[in-house]
């Protein structure tokens, strides 16, 4: 075994050991009865993709749908769900090269040396998903063995396009076959795409973006879900550096979006690019489910409970904000002030078209509707999380942990109506006698926060975690 990860505050609960409660099972059966349960039925770009075979879109969609649709089918227990993500799991698998290579050989008549790897670093991240929730024991292989060709293949051809903006989304693969292997070459595989990777960390130093581009102009860096992304890059980067300069990264960086594009709902602007803080300029619903699924990363490697609000304050506002309620149509970009639903002739978007507030199918492009689908399950995945001494309540909403701590079976259930109402609810169950820690998130927004338990109550600082430790 070769050096160790710098360990974080927290770590993910298997989709096996969490099971959503009250109006957040509600939600994911809406969302099951929805677009994300029923995509692979209609839709070209995931019933005849590239990645099975068809002839429609072979990069990120069908990888960016599997992402919400596998927690979705194993989190509300849907033998048929569960089916249907397990045959195109198996098809990916299958046709994965004898080289390692995982992705389409020929993505609409481009080769290797053309394909944007930014695809491949998301189904990397979807075939953990994917061994989580089935267990299938080819993964850890079938994943080693595209690294090893990933590895090969940026000697030759370095990261380019999206993937040299978002490399860092290789880490979460990376760090999980290294913690079960400790393969020295993993290591060097994540520096080398450090290297030629965009460095986000040194790009905030001198941020030019502290007001929306003049000329409207649509580039890389100021593209919102870029920017919603990379804020964890420097977290999961601190895991292999220890740097705190990499820890504390994404404080600054949030700090310069929210003064010069931030929105009351807790995201920032970007229609596609950054926009500014005129709350009739809109947001790309890809950024709302990447900022948070950003949040769910600080809020796990950092165990910083501020972290923790702005993801519930994001999901709560932002995230059903930009859906019917049905979740059968959403729109591309919202607004905070949108007094009216119609095709803009004169967009105000800075460079998205006049149909991207309609709600549709894919309104003005289609990443969104593969890319809401890990909204809420993944929300529903960070209620619970494991620290080192037991369960951390890190994200407020009805849900149930069964796990195993010190041998004992241990069951939590957080009952609740939050954030429709204000009381949270703890029923703790054990197996036999245990001691363990359950730290509970106390947003920094709380007035006087009560604790009453076993006869007595106790009012809490705001903010931070309060640790409650017992036998
Ligand atoms: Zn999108």
């Amino acid at each position: 075994m070769g050096k160790a990860l710098y360990p974080p505050a927290f770590r993910q609960l298997s989709m096996r050991e969490i099971r959503p409660e009250g109006w957040l099972l509600n939600q994911l059966k809406i969302q099951a009865n929805g677009l994300s349960g029923n995509l692979d039925k209609f839709w070209p770009d995931i019933k005849a993709s590239q990645w099975i075979g068809g002839c429609a879109e072979g990069w990120e969609r069908l990888p960016y749908w599997l992402d919400g649709f596998i927690p979705l089918a194993w989190l509300l227990d849907d033998e048929d769900m569960k089916a249907r993500a397990c045959r195109y799991m198996d098809i990916i698998i299958s046709n994965q090269a004898p080289d390692g290579w995982i992705c389409p050989e020929k993505e609409r008549g481009k080769g290797r040396a053309q394909y944007d790897l930014w695809a491949m670093f998301l189904i990397l991240k979807v075939l953990v998903l994917y061994h989580d929730a089935a267990g299938d024991q080819r993964v850890e292989e079938v994943v080693r063995k595209a690294l090893l060709a990933l590895d090969r293949h940026i000697d030759r051809t370095t990261l380019f396009g999206w993937a040299h903006m978002r490399w860092f989304e290789s880490l979460i693969s990376i760090w999980w076959l290294y913690e079960r292997t400790g393969e020295a070459w993993l290591l060097d595989l994540a520096a080398k795409l450090y290297a030629q990777g965009f460095d986000w960390i040194e790009f905030f130093k001198r941020w030019p973006y502290k007001k929306p581009d003049e000329k409207w102009r649509w580039s890389f860096m100021s593209h919102v879900v870029n920017n919603a992304m990379m804020l964890k890059s420097g977290a999961l980067l601190w895991r292999l550096t220890g740097l705190s300069e990499h820890l504390n990264s994404a404080e600054y960086m949030v700090s310069l979006l929210d003064e010069h594009h931030g929105m009351v709902t807790g995201v920032f602007t970007g229609d596609e690019c950054l926009a500014g803080t005129s709350p009739v300029q809109g947001t790309e619903l890809c950024a709302v489910v990447e900022y948070m699924y950003s949040l769910e990363h600080l809020l796990a490697i950092t165990g910083r409970s501020h972290w923790g609000d702005r993801l519930e304050k994001i999901a709560y506002n932002a995230l059903p904000a930009t859906f019917s309620p049905d979740m059968w149509t959403h729109q591309y970009d919202q607004q905070v002030n949108q007094v009216e639903c119609s095709r803009q002739e004169n967009p105000i978007f800075r460079t998205n078209g006049g149909e991207s507030n309609l709600f549709g199918l894919e309104p003005n492009y289609g990443c969104c509707t593969a890319n809401l689908s890990p909204g809420w399950p993944k929300l529903a995945l960070s209620t619970f999380m494991r620290s080192p001494d037991g369960l951390v309540a890190a994200v407020y909403a009805p849900s149930t942990v069964n796990t195993n701590i010190n041998g004992v079976q241990v069951t939590v259930t957080l009952k609740t109506d939050y954030p429709f109402r204000d009381t949270l609810n703890f029923i703790v169950n054990v197996d036999r006698e245990v001691e363990f820690a359950l730290d509970l998130r106390i947003p920094v927004w709380a007035e006087k926060p009560e604790l009453k338990m076993g006869g007595f109550s106790l009012v809490l600082p705001s903010g931070g975690f309060y640790r409650v430790n017992r036998r």
